[in-house]
């Protein structure tokens, strides 16, 4: 019998404490169990993380309470939250935090609280105590049955069906057969919502072929990761759902990924369509409470399906038999936070903890993949074409430089796209203008002496946004007004430059008079239902022109539009980030596949200053492999991921002089304790965002044959320097984002 529990607080702190357990707590305490115990002078909250029958400490106290009737966190996902702690270097009390949503432990407050009835197992009765129950209190008896039958049930619930008073319960628990606990009433977030039951579709020969693979490694797990390369519209989602359908026929569940931004009802839909009130929606939009309820659903194995974003991939699946991670080379995979996991990789670990199989799924898998299922570790499926043989869009590279030339000033529209857009709203199609950038202009520049208005603690210039007539800060949120006269020279004629989504609006609004515009940004969608709301107009063909961010690049399916224009396809690409042809090729890739979903072939122009970037032309060529080819040839060379694991460490502080003193002692420490380990370190340097919200960066890069070759070392670094106040240290492991 365990004697001991070891227990992560809520208060942050990077350790387990050990406690005694009580004995009549011992039936109640399992692994995973909310607890509360007492530390320093008052108590906290905790996970049980550990049993163990010694502790190394002499005197302990003792955990004061067990909270809920059963554990939140069952052994398998405990056993990947240590993993996440280890592998991103992170706390574990953050990995525990990330493996449970925030509505699941926070509950308790606000919510709609029931009693709840749950048999207690290691008192349960023998024949002789039944009998004996039977005849004296046949009620009792009665109850009894029904909960060992069902497990837990709602008083309520339990008490109406058997037509007895809540006394009849309350006895039991008194005997020790039953106990009581606190839990929340249950609200269906898609309770209005009617969806029409879809069947599954004859499979095209690829398409079969993909589902084959899955299934073997569904039965077998060979291989146990299947890399599933579609072009966008080649039936994928039809894939994952029949994939889906044959892990339910045999008794398992999964768990669908997908980006939070590709989140929207229609996915939603296509999978209530066919699973009904078997999947469960794990999605931020959701109430606290509907979040709440719908993990529960998963837990207590009513919904065997879950869908999220990101952090889904902790879900409670029972019998777990699937995870499908859906474009699964989205950067918002990571989480920016410790612990900085890639949800994409912890799938494929929790696949290989669990045995269950993996399905990654992308129109433009991430080169880490790609080069994965190149040297066999993954299984490859290719869906090269469209359903129904639809053809792939037509892209055209539009020259830039040259049609700032024929109009003697740099354009936001070229002759070119202003003439496909007429075209299009002649014949009553639609377009959709794409932008990766909010706002007017990006950067308030004085023409006589070049001050550049710039965010005052942070090392980003202001974007102009001409709707509320201010200067924002895209990086801290800062808001501020626009000077009458420049601050440096008093001149009071400033230049607005560079394009942001606000200012093709209204560059079209000029062009096309009576066209309907609408844009979609997150500027423009802050009310919840406004996302909805101009799909719904467009998609009913209210909207001629939708202008928008990435918020339109991913997931969407319109037959009617026939033209896509991408207005600067550079922004990216000059990003100080090895992965920055890579993203351009993805983006483009992505928000080509938004054309010609219906009969209509669609065309995409490309607006460019660099139209013989690598990235453009092969993505224009439609040619994925020849792309990643190359690219593979240049990380390889230079000793980039795929090749290596990057871990990016960032030192930030109020002080840059702290920072880069603390910042090159780190970079020593590390140069002694990786010596030989075939490890490449970049030395300290300001981070290519050097200021964010006031604090100073600084990064050091460590890349290595594996992160176990870097992260003990980085973490004994990390622990040893002596960090000045006010100066932190974040570790990135597989980091994305390198600004
Ligand atoms: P992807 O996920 O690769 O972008 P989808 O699964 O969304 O592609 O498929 C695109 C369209 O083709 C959807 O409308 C889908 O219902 C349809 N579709 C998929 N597979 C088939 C099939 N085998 N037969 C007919 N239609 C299909
Ligand atoms: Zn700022």
């Amino acid at each position: 019998m365990p004697r001991i529990a070891k227990v992560v607080v809520d208060i942050a702190l990077d350790r387990e404490f050990d406690y005694l357990i009580p004995d009549h707590l011992h039936d109640g305490l399992r692994l995973g169990s909310r607890v509360l115990v007492p530390f320093g002078r008052s108590e906290s909250r905790g996970y049980v993380v550990g049993l163990a029958s010694e502790s190394a400490f002499p005197s302990l106290k003792t955990v004061k309470q067990v909270i809920g009737p059963k554990p939140l966190v069952d052994e398998p996902v405990l056993a990947l939250a240590r993993w996440l702690g280890a592998y991103y270097a992170a706390p574990v009390e953050h990995a525990i935090r990330a493996v449970l949503p925030g509505a699941v432990r926070r509950a308790g407050a606000g919510f709609k609280e029931q009693l709840f009835v749950s048999p207690v197992a290691e008192a349960a009765p023998d024949e002789a105590a039944l009998a004996l129950l039977e005849k004296r209190c046949p009620k009792q008896a009665a109850v009894l049955a029904a909960l060992r039958r069902d497990g837990g049930r709602p008083m309520a619930e339990l008490t109406r069906e058997l037509g007895t008073g809540a006394a009849v319960v309350r006895a039991l628990a008194e005997k020790g057969f039953v106990r009581i606990g606190r839990e929340t009433a249950e609200r269906d977030p898609f309770a209005r919502q009617v969806f029409l039951p879809t069947d599954p579709l004859a499979l095209m020969p690829e398409q079969r072929a993909a589902l084959d693979l899955t299934r073997r490694a569904i039965e077998t797990r060979s291989p146990p990761v299947v890399l599933l390369y579609g072009v966008t519209g080649s039936g994928k989602t039809e894939v994952y759902l029949q994939a889906i359908a044959h892990v339910l026929d045999g008794g398992g569940g999964a768990i669908v990924l997908v980006p939070e931004i590709s989140l929207t009802p229609q996915t939603v839909e296509r999978f209530k369509s066919r699973f009904g009130d078997n999947i469960a929606v794990l999605h931020s939009h959701l109430s606290e409470g509907e979040r709440h309820d719908e993990w529960h659903r998963v837990r207590e194995g009513k919904a065997r399906i879950a869908i999220g974003a990101r952090s889904a991939v902790f879900a409670p699946v029972r019998k777990l038999g699937l995870i499908v991670v859906d474009e699964e080379h989205e950067p918002t995979y990571k989480q920016d936070e410790s612990p900085r996991y890639n949800a994409r990789d912890v799938a494929v670990m929790r696949g290989h903890m669990q045995a269950c199989a993996v399905l990654l799924a992308s129109a433009t898998p991430a080169l880490e993949s790609y080069f994965n299922a190149k040297r066999g570790k993954y299984g490859l499926a290719v869906l090269p074409r469209r359903v129904d043989n639809r053809t792939m869009p037509v892209m055209r590279i539009v020259d830039m430089r040259l049609e700032a030339e024929r109009v003697g000033r740099p354009t936001v529209l070229s002759g070119d796209l202003i003439e496909a857009i007429h075209r299009r709203i002649d014949r009553a199609e639609q377009t959709m203008l794409f932008l990766n950038r909010r706002g007017y202009s990006t950067a308030l520049i004085c023409r006589k002496c070049g001050y550049v208005a710039q965010c005052h603690q942070c090392s980003v210039s202001l974007t102009y946004h001409k709707s509320v007539d201010q200067l924002h800060c895209h990086m801290c949120g800062a808001v501020k007004s626009v000077p009458g006269a420049c601050p440096e020279c008093r001149d009071p004629a400033f230049k607005y430059t560079g394009v942001g989504t606000q200012r093709v609006e209204s560059v079209i609004a000029k062009v096309f008079p009576h066209a309907r515009i609408r844009r979609m940004d997150s500027d423009a969608v802050t009310r919840k239902d406004a996302y909805r709301e101009i799909l719904g107009d467009f998609k009913s063909g209210r909207i001629d022109i939708l202008i928008g961010t990435q918020m339109i690049a991913k997931g969407l399916h319109f037959p009617n539009v026939t033209l896509i224009g991408v207005v600067y396809a550079d922004l990216g690409l000059h990003l100080p980030d090895f992965r920055a042809s890579e993203r351009t090729f993805q983006l483009l890739t992505q928000v080509a596949g938004r054309a010609g979903r219906g009969e209509v072939q669609g065309e995409v122009i490309v607006q460019t200053y660099t139209p013989f970037n690598t990235a453009i032309q092969a993505a224009r060529r439609l040619d994925y492999e020849g792309f990643c080819d190359q690219e593979l040839e240049f990380r390889r060379e230079l000793n980039y991921p795929p090749f290596t694991h990057l871990v990016c460490l960032t030192v930030k502080g109020a002080s840059e002089e702290k920072v880069a003193f603390s910042a090159r002692a780190l970079s020593k420490a590390l140069e002694s304790a990786l010596a030989g380990n075939r490890v490449f370190l970049s030395g300290a340097t300001p981070a290519p965002l050097a200021r964010i919200k006031g604090a100073y960066r600084y990064q050091i890069m460590v890349r290595g044959p594996s992160v176990r070759a870097i992260t003990p070392a980085v973490n004994q670094a990390v622990k040893a320097s002596k960090w000045p106040a006010g100066v932190s240290c974040s570790v990135d492991v597989d980091a994305f984002s390198l600004l």
